[in-house]
């Protein structure tokens, strides 16, 4: 074992395989539609489960359809340390979202055996169940109910907009697997991802050493007015609800621009009612998307954000959905840093702008993540792609953290 750090995975191996998933639900466009609990997530699924098999591994299921493939360590009695991601995928989108995290697991594994190498506990891959919430909402779900963020029976009771029901759907692929007793706890918990933005790429810098992910926070804001004539009625004589929002939105952009680059809104749906080219509308309905890396600034936004809704329009924004932001453990941070140093890839840290199954997945576990630059910084779309050396690049990291931390107990 004194070469150790001399072991690097097959890049070679893990494209193959990429490309290999990429068949089961591939696009005209060359992207990927396997969402999830269909054939597709199914074949897929498979697919995994052979290659793991193969590999050596035994694989369990857990009621939500999670994943578990295993690769036995000296001592079995130790806890895992765990590698995963999600195989599901937009209705357009990718063939490295989620699955890139998923098969780089597999390869450390088959790097194992190549190497002989036995490491000191267990490895454990992860494929977490409808990560996307593209076909049933909400997204992170196989992740949030293995670390008892959801309810088992209320995501069964999910419907896609066809009326099917996940439980039934999970049934139906024949993924639906025992209840777990207890949450078996990792002792580390890795995910590999492509960034899903800009910020790597245009830096030229290969991997990314994510910090946290940054808290979101969802509203619905609607503006009254007085609905009437476009033509007959005087520009001052008018009670305009779109002129308010204009005035809003104008405060609450200056707002996020006050609080530096972390803070983000987004205003994605404008909604006027009744929606007619000749009438002042009578209401208009407003999407907010809020986010900042630090829950602090993130609180004081929102009250910032209520003062200057409530001072145009008398009423206060209405918060539907909230994910609170999250610090990775520093243990596994420094593990994705050091491995990057060492492999002599150039490298930055850098806070997760998109959920994933890694927010749930820290609750339970000490958890890292490592991202690799995507082209164009684009993601969710079938045009979606990755150098074939960072994806090599962003599995040797991996692989090194996840030996540092199963040396390190
Ligand atoms: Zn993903």
């Amino acid at each position: 074992l004194s070469d150790i750090n001399e072991v690097r995975i097959a890049g070679d191996r893990l494209w193959n395989s990429l490309m290999e998933m990429a068949r089961i639900g591939a696009t005209a466009k060359g992207g990927c539609n396997r969402q999830a609990l269909s054939d597709e997530d199914r074949a897929g699924r498979e697919l995994f489960i052979e290659w793991c098999e193969a590999a050596g591994c035994t694989v369990r299921v857990d009621a939500i359809g999670n994943l578990f493939a295993r690769r036995p360590g000296r001592d079995e009695t130790l806890a895992p340390v765990m590698a995963g991601s999600h195989l599901d995928t937009q209705p357009a989108g990718g063939r490295f979202d989620g699955v890139y995290g998923v098969l780089a697991g597999l390869e450390v594994v088959r790097t194992l055996n190549d190497a002989t190498i036995t490491t000191e506990g267990p490895i454990e891959i992860a494929a977490w169940t409808n990560e996307e919430g593209a076909r049933f909402a909400p997204a992170m779900l196989g992740s949030g109910v293995w670390a008892g963020v959801f309810d088992l029976d209320e995501s069964y009771a999910i419907v896609d907009r066809t009326g099917c029901r996940l439980g039934d759907e999970l049934d139906r692929i024949g993924f639906k697997g025992p209840v777990e007793t207890a949450v078996r706890r990792p002792h580390a918990a890795f995910e590999v991802h492509i960034e899903q933005g800009p910020i790597l790429e245009d830096a030229r810098q290969q991997i990314g050493i994510v910090t946290g992910v940054q808290g979101m926070r969802w509203y619905d804001l609607t503006i009254d007015g007085q609905s009437c004539h476009a033509g007959t009625t005087p520009m001052e004589l008018r009670d305009d609800p779109v002129r308010h929002m204009v005035t809003m939105l104008r405060e609450l952009y200056a707002l996020i621009d006050d609080n530096g680059p972390g803070a983000r809104v987004t205003f994605g749906e404008i909604t006027t009612h009744p929606a007619s080219r000749n009438t002042v509308p009578e209401r208009v309905a407003v999407t907010v998307d809020l986010r900042h890396p630090e829950e602090t600034v993130l609180e004081g936004l929102e009250v910032s954000m209520n003062e200057v809704v409530s001072a145009v329009s008398g009423a206060g924004v209405d918060r539907i959905w909230a994910s609170a932001a999250i610090d990775f453990d520093a243990q596994c941070m420094h593990a994705v840093a050091a491995s990057a140093k060492a492999l002599g890839y150039s490298h930055r840290r850098m806070v997760s702008g998109a959920g994933h199954d890694s927010v749930y997945v820290s609750r339970v576990a000490p958890t890292g993540m490592i991202f690799i630059p995507c082209e164009n910084g684009l993601s969710h779309t079938e045009v979606e792609n990755a150098d074939p050396d960072d994806i090599t690049a962003g599995c040797n990291v991996l692989l090194h953290a996840m030996l540092a931390r199963d040396r390190h107990r």
